[in-house]
């Protein structure tokens, strides 16, 4: 019976443990792959698929990628969300009786990448873990392995608040138990999450336990171990830079979730969902990596502790006062690489000399960094000064043993200084003195032959050979020489003194190799003990970057320091919107006043289209984020209530963007807004309603106004297209109107981009299609339909608790109030469904027949070509 030859015997053993990933199966110098992973890799990679003989009669299919190039295969396999397990030799092909012994040395995972593309400088790459509890609550754990940090926290809030986290995180791959709900696990893939990964031990093994000390909580520390554990799993080694597992709570920090975030641009834009556009764009001044990646961290968390947030605004002060410090702070810390990973590459061994020659100079930075930061001389940037840590003796061993441009290779030498090591010292003497003695044979040998082309060179095949042209041939001795090669147009000898010589600086330079591969191992030992003060550093550096980064943007954009309330007050003096202000020119930005207290808890926001609304909400939200991440903000004069969370809503009909927004998830966001927000809470609230028919809508609104109005008291901006909402400005007595002003100017409309108070007077979204060039002849006719319509037909209707409840018989249409005290008001409602004067004409039998096909018309199956020739058929019947 045919079998499988003992190598796929053994790659079939290995790939029934691997089963969700791509086995990349070492053979010689190339990673091959077979079956149906060479199938699907030859497809993703664009790599020829061929097959080769496996014992059975069928051929396997099979393709490869070479060793020497796998890096940049692996890398497009885990963009794309795959996994790939690398399987090495593991035992001297020389010495292996039958096959060669091999195993999986690493298993390469979207969440755990190490190095490459798929780790970008200031972002983090989060591998998140997940633990599903039977009271409902979550526990939530992840982990960037370059950098070693890991975070966890308990999530009471339902699944959403996991969905948030991950989205928070941009986490790749989530690690989940193999029971995991399956819905669930749906819902994670569609928020981003490259890969679900399964670890079902959630014992605190060995490595771990010094990890977890500080963990008493069992949910967490059951969600930590499946992260670590899975680490450990697919790493296969030490981790020695894996930092002690922190917990974290969501309530300590401004709570914003994933849809608001999207709204108001932080981090990414909704268009390109590409950083320029957005407030992280804006902001980032940082000057290193690492500082580039908290700054990412404190935006996506402001705090709430106004201890703390203070704390950060009195150093940016600081460095702002400090201009030719701050200039200095920065030109040192541009030479600070990126300690934190750095670190990590170091416990994970795949640092090199360059990184570690890159690790010198940085620390070598520090005692500068230390200096000018003392010079500031305030009490907190003593502090900072202080936990700046030098470890000198990190340095010392670097400057002592590396040289200043080491080979990217650790196995070619020329990486250990002269000096450091007396053995090697010596190789290194024997090798250099072989090749001055070989220079010297050259010499010798042109004077003793007369040969001026005559040269001494090396090879790999041949080693040292002495090289004469043909036409010299004649002028050598015979006998001395041996012929080795032959060339076109030379021959190439070697002598006995020459091999002599050569086996001496070979073996020496072997053992040079040998011996300065050893030593680097041992630096890197010794340099893993530093790991925790290396990482406590990074932290320090990247927080002082950050800080001198807000004082950057500060200065140069004319923030200013806001001050909190405790009133819940809000008085904002000439506030801009800190992107759009950025990306159009300052002289053309409007600056704004805010002013909203315990009179003014609700603004209603009305003006046209196009006038600034939005962008004014947006601008607020900005500013109270800004404020409590420890910048600075774009006002001349903020005062500001600490928030614990934003909420924003873009109204469907306004959300172009995500497409797939519909009505209903305006109202769950509404929804979710309503319930969780509290007094302290901002809600901004754009044109919500728009996304079903204009008498829903706008009872919506209402609806939703007089709720936050009357049971959350959450300060809210409310912006809308309802003008007829603006007369709730008479009823709810916190609720204010404003509204963004337009003047029209020759009959075009202006805008203004200016807040004023009250409600805007009329709405001009004719005049925009003015200025969009539409043809004058519509533009006339569609200001007459407007003067038709502008019969008022909808009224806001009184408060009322009834409002709320879903049956409309409670919107009493004779309780209506004119919108304009100066307009006559007809009373017509959306309730009535007849208009008065046809009651009065009874229409023929012909005209019944004429309505019923016009009722029964499908209009939505209508080209318009055949609308035209329906109307034709219906005026030919009422003509005859
Ligand atoms: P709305 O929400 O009222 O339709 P937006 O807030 O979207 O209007 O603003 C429309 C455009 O007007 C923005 O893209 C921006 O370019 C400009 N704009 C808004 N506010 C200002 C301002 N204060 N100063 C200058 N330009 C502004
Ligand atoms: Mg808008």
């Amino acid at each position: 019976m045919a079998a499988y030859t003992p190598m796929m015997q053994q790659y079939l053993k290995v790939k029934a443990e691997y089963q969700d990933a791509f086995l990349f199966f070492r053979l010689g110098d190339f990673y091959e792959m077979f079956f149906d992973d060479a199938i699907k890799a030859s497809q993703e990679l664009e790599i020829t698929l061929t097959s080769r003989e496996g014992g059975m009669e069928e051929r396997i299919p099979m393709c490869g990628v070479p060793y020497h190039s796998a890096a940049n295969y692996i890398e497009q396999l885990i963009e794309k969300g795959y996994k790939v397990a690398i399987c090495e030799q593991t035992e001297d092909p020389k010495q292996a009786k039958g096959v060669v012994r091999r195993e999986v040395v690493q298993l390469i995972t979207p969440g755990t990448v190490m190095e490459g593309r798929g780790l970008s400088d200031k972002e983090n790459n989060y591998l998140a873990s997940v633990s599903a509890f039977t009271d409902g609550t979550y526990g939530f754990a992840y982990n960037d392995l370059s950098t070693g940090e890991s975070r966890v926290t308990l999530l009471a809030g339902g699944f959403d608040e996991v969905l948030n986290e991950l989205a928070v995180l941009g986490a790749k791959e989530v690690v989940i138990s193999s029971s995991f709900d399956g819905e669930l696990q749906k819902k994670m893939r569609e928020r981003d999450v490259l890969a679900l990964s399964f670890e079902d031990n959630t014992q605190v093994e060995q490595h771990f336990a010094e990890l977890a000390k500080g963990l008493n909580q069992d949910k967490m520390l059951e969600t930590a171990a499946r992260l670590i554990n899975y680490l450990y799993r697919t790493q296969k080694r030490s981790l020695d830079h894996l930092q002690p597992v922190v917990t974290y709570q969501i309530h300590q920090y401004m709570k914003i979730d994933y849809y608001s975030k999207r709204n108001l641009e932080l981090t990414e834009t909704i268009r390109s969902k590409g950083k320029k556009g957005s407030l992280l764009w804006l902001l980032d001044e940082t000057m290193t990596a690492m500082g580039g990646r908290t700054l990412k961290h404190w935006i996506d968390r402001p705090l709430i502790d106004r201890e703390e947030i203070e704390r950060r605004h009195a150093l940016v002060e600081t460095f702002i006062n400090g201009y030719f410090e701050r200039q200095e702070l920065r030109e040192k810390l541009k030479e600070v690489y990126d300690l934190e990973r750095l670190a990590g590459r170091v416990a994970f061994g795949n640092v090199n000399a360059r990184d570690l020659v890159q690790l010198k100079r940085s620390l070598m930075q520090i005692p500068f960094l230390q200096e000018v930061m003392g010079r500031f001389g305030t009490v907190e940037t003593r502090q900072l000064a202080d936990k700046l840590d030098p470890c000198e003796d990190v340095t010392d061993l670097l400057d002592r043993a590396i040289v200043e441009n080491p080979p990217l290779s650790l196995k070619d030498g020329n990486i250990i200084q002269d000096g450091y090591h007396e053995q090697l010292d010596q190789y290194r003497d024997a090798s250099r003195n072989g090749k001055t003695w070989i220079a010297q044979l050259e010499r010798q040998e042109r004077e003793k032959t007369g040969i001026k082309s005559l040269k001494i060179g090396y090879n790999r095949v041949f080693g040292y050979y002495i090289e004469v042209t043909r036409a010299n041939l004649h002028l050598l001795q015979e006998g001395q020489y041996e012929r080795k090669q032959t060339l076109t147009n030379a021959e190439r000898y070697i002598t006995p003194d020459l091999k002599e010589k050569e086996s001496l600086i070979l073996q020496a330079e072997e053992k040079c190799g040998e011996l300065e591969y050893e030593l680097f191992t041992e630096i890197r030992e010794t340099i893993k003990e530093y790991i925790p003060r290396l990482q406590a550093l990074a932290k320090t550096v990247s927080e002082l970057d950050v800080l001198q980064c807000f004082a950057e943007v500060s200065e140069n954009r004319h923030y200013v320091k806001p001050v909190f309330s405790n009133e819940r007050r809000i008085v904002i003096k000439e506030g801009r919107h800190p992107v759009v202000e950025k990306v159009l020119n300052t002289q053309e930005y409007v600056p704004n006043d805010c002013f909203m207290n315990s009179e003014r808890e609700v603004l209603l926001i009305t003006g046209p289209n196009m006038s600034g609304k939005s962008t004014y909400m947006r601008q607020i939200a900005l500013t109270a984020i800004l404020a409590q991440i420890g910048c600075y903000v774009p006002a001349s004069e903020a005062v500001l209530p600490v928030f614990d969370q934003v909420f924003t809503r873009i109204g469907a009909a306004d959300d172009l963007i995500s497409g797939q927004s519909t009505f209903m998830v305006e109202m769950l966001e509404a929804r979710n807004a309503i319930q969780n927000a509290t007094q302290s809470s901002l809600i901004l609230f754009d044109e919500i309603g728009r996304g079903t028919s204009t008498y829903d809508g706008m009872a919506l609104a209402q609806a939703i106004i007089e709720y936050i109005h009357d049971r959350i008291g959450a300060k809210t901006l409310f912006s809308t297209h309802y003008h007829e909402l603006t007369v709730l400005e008479e009823e709810l007595d916190n609720l204010k109107n404003v509204h963004v002003s337009a003047i029209e100017h020759n009959g075009k409309v202006v805008f203004l981009h200016k807040i004023k108070e009250g409600p805007a007077d009329k709405s001009y979204g004719i005049h925009v299609a003015q200025l969009a060039d539409l043809p004058p002849e519509l533009i006339k006719r569609a200001n007459e339909i407007l003067m038709a319509l502008e019969q008022p037909s909808y009224q806001a209707v009184p408060v009322a608790a009834a409002v709320m409840a879903s049956e409309p018989s409670a919107v009493a249409v004779e309780e209506t109030v004119p919108v304009h005290d100066t307009k006559e008001t007809a009373q017509l409602s959306f309730f009535d469904e007849e208009p008065k004067e046809t009651k009065k004409h009874e229409p023929s039998a012909k005209e019944k027949r004429v309505l019923d096909q016009i009722k029964h018309l499908d209009i939505l199956d209508l080209t318009p070509l055949q609308a035209i020739n329906t109307l034709y058929e219906i005026q030919k019947k009422l003509k005859n």
